[in-house]
């Protein structure tokens, strides 16, 4: 329970800071489970905080690729003089790649960030709750997902929550760090903490369709996919108007690309299912280029075409 001070600020007891800092000092070995486009960074930012960090894929091409991201990303630090190539060594070290969940035995975090699909992250989350520690903190990458629906499927809902991290990762500052309905206080704060020591900036949020981030976003990306589909301007001339009309550091269809169509097109499915409301409806040209395999950055084509460079 939090307690407010004469000032009105809420302040945790010294139990529960206790019970905090304990969890959070329990954490030494992670899992990442999914290695894609956020999977490899969130490997990277734990070993980058000397976590001895598990990065496991039960595709070896997608492995391969994350080892290539990481190797590549740590490189581009030792030139701008981040890190000593005696640390890259170091970090890179500390990540072990896997194809098997079995890989997970005894951690004592575990976060699941595979494809957007509710189904098979139950899958992987029942797979990982065994063998990890028992007192382990499990946590989904979810960009929309129901927590409180994951981590009812789990043995431990109140060790479970949303750790969303921000896409490029080793680069962006946010962790919205959502409370699932049976969520304690300990597990929220200890991750908060963690987050912190990853040298990232951690806001709560409750569990609702979205969260915060993708609540206001995902509309936001399928506004500008309409905008496409209906003609009222180019790719490029959509992307232009965001960005030097409302300062955005990224035109959304740009943006779109980034994250991955898939990714935008399972965000406002749940939006749309999880909060009934019509406005949430993919677009259908998003819908049409995702079933013609145009997933942006990572196919080589979607609004862009990436193939040349
Ligand atoms: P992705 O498709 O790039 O990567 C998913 C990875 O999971 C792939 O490497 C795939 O091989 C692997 N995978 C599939 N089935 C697996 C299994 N059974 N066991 C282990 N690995 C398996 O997806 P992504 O963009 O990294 O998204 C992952 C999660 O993060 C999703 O929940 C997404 O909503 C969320 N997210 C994405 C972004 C973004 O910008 N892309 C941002 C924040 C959160």
């Amino acid at each position: 329970m939090a307690f407010a001070d004469a000032n009105g600020a809420l302040s945790m007891s010294s139990y529960e800071e206790g019970l905090t800092m304990s969890r959070f000092n329990e954490i030494n070995k992670v899992a990442v489970i999914g290695a894609g486009t956020m999977g490899n960074g969130i490997a990277q930012v734990f070993a980058q905080a000397e976590y001895s960090t598990v990065l496991i894929d039960t595709f070896p091409d997608a492995l391969d690729r994350a080892r290539g991201t990481i190797e590549k990303n740590l490189g581009r630090m030792v030139k701008k003089e981040i890190f000593s190539q005696d640390q890259v060594e170091a970090i890179f070290g500390r990540i072990q790649f896997e194809s098997s969940l079995d890989a997970s035995e005894g951690v004592d975090l575990a976060i699941e960030a595979v494809p957007e699909m509710h189904d098979l992250k139950l899958q992987i989350l029942k797979a990982v709750d065994e063998p990890m520690a028992a007192n382990g903190i499990l946590a989904s990458n979810t960009s929309s997902i129901s927590i409180t629906v994951l981590g009812a499927a789990t043995s431990r809902p109140e060790s479970f929550l949303g750790m969303h991290f921000m896409n490029p990762v080793p680069m962006m500052k946010l962790v919205e760090v959502i409370r699932g309905h049976k969520t304690s206080e300990a597990t929220t704060s200890a991750i908060c903490e963690l987050s912190r020591k990853l040298g990232k900036i951690p806001v709560e949020a409750n569990d609702y369709p979205g969260f915060v981030a993708n609540r206001i976003l995902a509309p936001m990306l399928n506004e500008a996919f309409y905008c496409v589909m209906e003609g009222v301007a180019e790719v490029e001339a959509i992307d232009e108007v965001i960005t030097l009309g409302l300062n955005h550091p990224m035109g959304p269809l740009a943006l779109a690309d980034f994250i991955g169509l898939d990714v935008c097109l399972m965000i406002l499915e749940v939006l749309q299912s999880g909060l009934g409301d019509p406005k949430y409806r993919p677009c259908p040209l998003l819908r049409r280029m995702v079933a013609a395999g145009e997933l942006g950055r990572k196919t080589g084509k979607g609004f862009y075409d990436y193939s040349k460079s």
